[in-house]
């Protein structure tokens, strides 16, 4: 039962070959850091590979290449298969959200001669983590005559960064007394976005300089913030991590390590294949999936109906067999080991970093709560899929069991009655601004997606 060190197994040729995926990696998580940004990346990479907009195309071929976008925020890529659909369909799945703090609609103002966006956060942080690193402001604002207008500051090298301050240590005595989920507590999380008043304003000087600067480089006003998505993320671009450059420290791992070893398995299959190919990218995983851009949606199962009325097979009855029939991987993040931190593990069924793709039977919390536990059958498939084609895979769970859990999109696809399982890459100090990866576990888990679409 023992794993090795994916290093080990390369030779010359093929770590040529993880350090360039990691490298294109990278570019595709500097390139999209919110989930509208990863979707729209996304698409622009689809089409370059020769996928269409399904809406744009009357009837499918096998061999055809489509993809499907759900409000700029989740996306589906297929490859028609030569075998009808009925017969089921190969489904690789990952979500594009990330942790992150989202601007309140009513967000600006200004106290003791700073201005402030107040923040409401998104998924699991820890909020400590969040104060005093220089902070990116990315999203949109969507003015009352419809028009778009995106917002990226603090990723340019010459542009500002924002932030969130902490308590100098000199007078940290009462916080640090506190136990860690209130350390900073939510409210807290302000970000400062000016200090300079405006000149000859006696009312809220401050907060008019900011007011002024997104007026005049952005066309936008205060009640724009109404319909704003603007998202707080960590500023900077991933970098290679280690001296070895065996890893890389980015935003966002979670989940875009798993979408882009998706989307490049679907660009490497450039045959028809037997079974039609799926990839879907959502949104809302780490709030429960929910919402109209949530996997508990139905807009993967509509795209599906679509799909089989333009090859011509579309009937309620052969939905729900093609669903069914389906076979998918949920690909989502494993936690890695960290030795500082073995007490929260179970050695022997831990992801460790650099080992090779995960496979997770369950997750969930406490007694399996909320889990999708996959079939022993279908595991057994997998296994033989993942030998037959030299993908190096661990098997895991998240920690011991009751020190916590979590969960991912897989029990929704199941909910069709389809085979699901979940598998990842293993990331280290998960859902902090910067996480970590093995380059060698991001290879890997390409190499297994391919291998899962050819042959599931
Ligand atoms: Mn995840
Ligand atoms: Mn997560």
């Amino acid at each position: 039962m023992e794993r090795i060190n994916v290093w080990t197994t390369y030779s010359e040729e093929q770590e040529q070959q993880v350090f360039a995926l990691g490298a294109k990696y990278r570019a595709y998580l500097d390139a999209g850091k919110t989930e509208r940004e990863a979707a729209a990346e996304t698409i622009r990479r689809a089409e370059a590979a020769g996928y269409r907009n399904l809406n744009d195309v009357k009837t499918l071929q096998p061999g055809d290449r489509v993809y499907v976008n759900t409000m700029n925020k989740a996306v589906q890529l297929y490859i028609i298969g030569k075998a009808p659909i009925e017969q089921g369909v190969n489904i690789i799945g990952a979500h594009i959200d990330n942790p992150r703090l989202d601007v309140k609609q009513n967000p600006l103002y200004e106290d003791s001669d700073f201005a402030y966006l107040d923040t409401h956060y998104y998924g699991g942080i820890k909020k400590y983590q969040w104060v005093t690193i220089p902070l990116a402001l990315h999203g949109v604002v969507v003015k009352k005559d419809g028009t778009t207008v995106p917002v990226v500051i603090g990723e340019d090298e010459d542009d500002p960064v924002v932030g969130i301050s902490d308590i100098l240590v000199h007078l940290s005595a009462s916080q640090l007394d506190k136990k860690g989920a209130v350390v900073v507590e939510g409210e807290d999380l302000d970000v400062i976005v000016g200090g300079k008043p405006l000149a000859g304003e006696e009312k809220e000087p401050f907060k008019a300089t900011v007011l002024s600067i997104l007026q005049e480089k952005y066309g936008i006003e205060e009640e724009d913030f109404i319909s704003a998505e603007l998202e707080v993320v960590p500023a900077g671009k991933s970098r290679d991590f280690g001296l070895d450059r065996s890893m890389i420290l980015g935003y966002g791992h979670d989940d875009r390590v798993c979408a882009f070893a998706q989307i490049e398995a679907m660009f490497s299959v450039t045959e028809t294949p037997d079974v039609t190919c799926c990839c879907v990218l959502v949104d809302k995983e780490e709030i429960g999936s929910v919402g109209a851009t949530g996997m508990r949606a139905r807009y993967f199962e509509n795209a599906m109906a679509e799909i089989l009325n333009k090859c011509g097979a579309y009937s309620d009855l052969t939905l729900r067999r093609a669903l069914q029939n389906s076979r998918m991987l949920s690909c989502d993040v494993s936690a890695g080991y960290d030795p500082l931190y073995a007490a929260n593990f179970e050695r022997k069924n831990a992801a460790f970093v650099g080992r090779g793709v995960c496979f997770n039977k369950f997750t969930g919390s406490r007694g399996k709560s909320g889990s999708n536990d996959a079939n022993a059958e279908y595991l057994a498939k997998l296994r033989k899929i993942m030998d037959d084609n030299d993908v190096h895979f661990q098997t895991a769970e998240l920690g011991k069991v009751d020190v916590g859990g979590g969960g991912t999109i897989a029990y929704i696809c199941a909910l069709y009655g389809m085979e699901v399982v979940d598998s990842g890459v293993a990331v280290l100090s998960m859902h902090a601004p910067w996480e970590i990866i093995d380059k060698g576990d991001l290879y890997e888990a390409k190499k297994a997606y391919r291998a899962f679409l050819l042959n599931a």
